[in-house]
């Protein structure tokens, strides 16, 4: 039998278009009244404001259109307005917005359940729990682990991202622009060595080796007895699109599994076709006791979520785990809306298709520009892809190269964001959607811009 796969349908033209300098007069203006009223700690990266988006489109009230390699930091996988998407929340919204699952509960809240007990790797019997935001997320993981074992030190890894409320912050590794000075932060977390290839000090360390280095310190500093979870991004997202070497991800799952350790994967950035596959872990087999979830899950709709070891969540009291939003009913349409435009259009084999794409053409103008160039590495999976950039001839990370090359993408109508420990990663995340002519135009533009610094 033949899988049929759909073909997705656009309502905007997927054609880039600049009308002139930008931001615009309208762009300017609302950035005038937002600068009257909005906390500047809330920064955009780009500085016009969004009129309507589609696909690999998104539409400025200037009369601008920019392809969108961002989809708004890996959320719109479905593009921004998947008619699937709309139809399903509009259908949701004529009847109920909010009833709160906790007082009276709806059938939405129990299909998202059932179809991430489904796609999560492990054939073990499984629960799932939803919130509204991937901290959120990641909070819970924590609870349901803290309880579940007795125990209370969390690792976390360098470069990690896991969030901004109190307790991910502690999670989060970076200081600026995260934590600095917001401190005091939740205690018992430990931070451990990553495996990060492109910039280990040995550059033949494996991942077995890394994993080890990993798991002496747990040892000699904290203690099996005394862990409850280890959270690890199976791709670390705002820390630089970092991929562990091979057998990282095993050797460090199997030895938190032979020590009771939860191992909670945080796929809130890699999940949800991202990667070529469900969930980034898929990539190597491995199987997380806990898996957190969210801005890919519900084409754009604030929705999160757990799903793990029936065992480890059903130690939970009823009552201790829950939210006046978690699950909300329009949020959990979308996200059914969502799953299932992933599965009909094959959005993992396009992930794969946009890898097979990207990095064909990035690697080929790495070989062209030579070892003297910015491009230190071109790194990823699927599409969630990215550039590490040096000063030429060195491993020395190159941030303003990072920033001028983002910079004059936007200026070409290119939305292209960074990322990293160093602030000197590209890292591209478009719309698992967008039409092969579309990305290879934004890929005209990043290829110029690059040469253009080197
Ligand atoms: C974005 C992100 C989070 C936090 O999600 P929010 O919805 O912004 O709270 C947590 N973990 C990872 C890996 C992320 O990329």
């Amino acid at each position: 039998m033949t899988i049929q796969t759909t073909q997705p349908q656009f309502r905007l033209e997927q054609k880039r278009k600049i009308t002139g300098d930008f931001p615009g007069p309208k762009s300017t203006e609302l950035n005038a009244r937002r600068a009257a009223v909005v906390a500047k700690g809330v920064a955009s990266a780009v500085p016009v404001y969004v009129a309507d988006a589609d696909g690999g489109i998104v539409h400025d009230v200037d009369g601008n259109s920019f392809i969108d390699l961002g989809a708004g930091i890996a959320v719109t996988s479905v593009g921004a307005s998947d008619p699937a998407v709309v139809g399903a929340v509009k259908e949701q919204v004529e009847h109920f917005t909010h009833t709160c699952f906790m007082v009276t509960p709806y059938e939405g809240y129990i299909a998202v359940a059932e179809k991430l007990n489904a796609i999560t790797p492990g054939d073990f019997e499984k629960r799932t729990v939803l919130f509204n935001s991937g901290a959120e997320a990641v909070e819970n993981a924590v609870k349901v682990a803290r309880l579940a074992t007795g125990r209370n030190a969390v690792v976390a890894f360098d470069h990690a991202y896991h969030g901004r409320t109190n307790l991910t912050m502690a999670l989060t590794a970076k200081t600026m622009p995260y934590k600095a000075n917001f401190g005091p932060f939740a205690p018992e977390v430990y931070r451990i060595p990553m495996s990060y290839p492109f910039r280990e000090e040995n550059p033949s360390i494996t991942g077995a080796e890394a994993a080890q280095r990993a798991i002496t310190m747990m040892e000699k500093q904290i203690g099996a007895d005394s862990l409850a979870a280890i959270i690890i991004e199976p791709i670390q997202g705002e820390g630089g699109f970092i991929v562990p070497a091979e057998g990282f991800l095993p050797a460090i799952a199997d030895w938190a599994r032979e020590n009771g350790v939860v191992f909670i994967a945080d796929e809130v950035q890699s999940g949800f076709c991202r990667t070529g596959e469900w969930f980034a872990v898929n990539h190597e087999g491995v199987v997380p006791d806990i898996i957190t979830m969210a801005k890919g899950i519900a084409g754009g709709m604030p929705l999160s979520a757990i799903t793990g070891r029936a065992d480890l969540f059903d130690a939970v009291h009823p009552g201790g785990l829950g939210g006046t939003y978690g699950g909300n009913p329009v949020a959990c349409a979308a996200a059914i809306a969502a799953i299932g435009t992933m599965e009909e259009q094959d959005l993992a084999g396009r992930a794969r298709h946009i890898e097979e794409i990207v990095t064909t053409r990035l690697r080929a103008v790495q070989a062209d520009l030579g070892s003297h160039s910015v491009i230190g590495e071109v790194r990823g999976r699927g599409a969630m892809l990215a550039i590490e950039l040096v000063v030429p001839g060195t491993n020395t990370p190159h941030a303003e190269a990072t920033k001028a090359i983002a910079a004059s993408c936007l200026q070409e109508g290119v939305i292209i964001l960074t990322c990293g420990t160093y602030g000197n990663v590209i890292r591209l995340l478009p719309p698992l959607v967008i039409g092969d002519e579309l990305l290879n135009d934004g890929l005209d533009v990043l290829e110029a811009a690059i040469r253009a610094v080197t």
